[in-house]
């Protein structure tokens, strides 16, 4: 990899020159290779993938400049991305992770909720961008249920029957998708800046035990999506729901909405991974509409 000339975009997006004395390989990501850059007491993280990905790098680079814009929850600065060498590259600050703890759980928690609490205008968001590495649609919308109906399962189920996945999946789905509003009957989303792909990878602490986020799929939409991600596949503490719980309770409705929620990412994940996740999509669809 041609260092020096991302290098050379790093000081012109920083002001301050920078020479790459080292680029050590990191492990841990799920779709890119990661690189931490260092010189002159500088430090970046480094993310490439292939040459076509840098419209994926340019709206994770636009969605981390929104949640750092909030000024609520420590994210990694958003630097640059561009093109080098034939691969596509973004750079973000590089921030040494230290070991989560009750108390950091908790601000977690409140700087959640406190992101989540602040007004939006419309649900979507200015530009598409990606979840793993599927496209997501994010057209502005002031109607939830159709923004969810469209553009996230019904998107996720075409992609499904695109890749042969038929049958009873888009039978449940199509039931699923027409009875939406019942779901919906005392409860009315505001649109909150939402991370969008908040499992617990994407979550650490930094060593002054500040919570850092990243890798987000940013749009505007109902946080209880955010807070259904947190449940899917765990990680989460009892201090940081009891936190976020405390300023800025849920509605009682949530229970049930979480698994509307979290259909999408397991959606996503049998677009992704495969036929391993479809007797999950299936089971989740056929217990929501049971609740109706
Ligand atoms: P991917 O998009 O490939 O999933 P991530 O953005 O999740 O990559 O980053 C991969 C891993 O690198 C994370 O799990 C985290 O441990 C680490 N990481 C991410 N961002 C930073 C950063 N700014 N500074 C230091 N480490 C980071």
């Amino acid at each position: 990899m041609n260092w020096a000339f991302i290098a050379d975009q790093i000081g012109l997006a920083t002001a301050r020159s920078f020479r790459v004395e080292s680029a050590q390989p990191l492990s841990g990501g799920d779709i890119n290779a990661a690189f931490r850059l260092q010189g002159g007491g500088q430090s970046y993280f480094v993310k490439l993938n292939h040459d076509r990905c840098l419209p994926m790098f340019e709206a994770e680079l636009a969605g981390l400049q929104a949640l750092a814009a909030c000024r609520v929850i420590r994210i990694p600065t958003p630097i640059t991305c561009g093109r080098a060498d034939g691969q596509a590259f973004l750079v973000l600050e590089y921030i040494d992770f230290g070991r989560s703890n009750p108390a950091s759980e908790r601000l977690l928690g409140q700087q959640l909720a406190a992101l989540h609490q602040l007004p939006q205008a419309c649900f979507g968001w200015h530009q598409d961008n990606t979840i793993g590495s599927t496209p997501q649609p994010n057209l502005k919308s002031a109607d939830w249920l159709k923004f969810w109906r469209e553009q996230r399962l019904g998107f996720q189920l075409q992609l499904a029957a695109s890749k042969g996945y038929g049958g009873q999946l888009q039978v449940l789905g199509e039931r699923l998708c027409a009875d939406l509003a019942l779901f919906f009957q005392v409860y009315q989303p505001k649109p909150a800046l939402l991370h969008g792909d908040l499992w617990a990878g994407n979550a650490a602490v930094d060593k002054q035990g500040a919570p850092v986020i990243y890798d987000s799929a940013c749009y505007f939409g109902d946080r209880e999506a955010d807070m259904a991600m947190t449940e899917l596949f765990g990680g989460f503490s009892a201090d940081f729901y009891a936190a976020y719980q405390s300023a800025y309770p849920l509605d009682i409705g949530y229970k049930t909405r979480k698994n509307l929620y979290n259909l999408y990412h397991i959606l996503n994940h049998l677009n992704l991974f495969g036929r391993g996740y479809l007797g999950q999509a299936e089971t989740m669809m056929a217990r929501l509409l049971a609740e109706l």
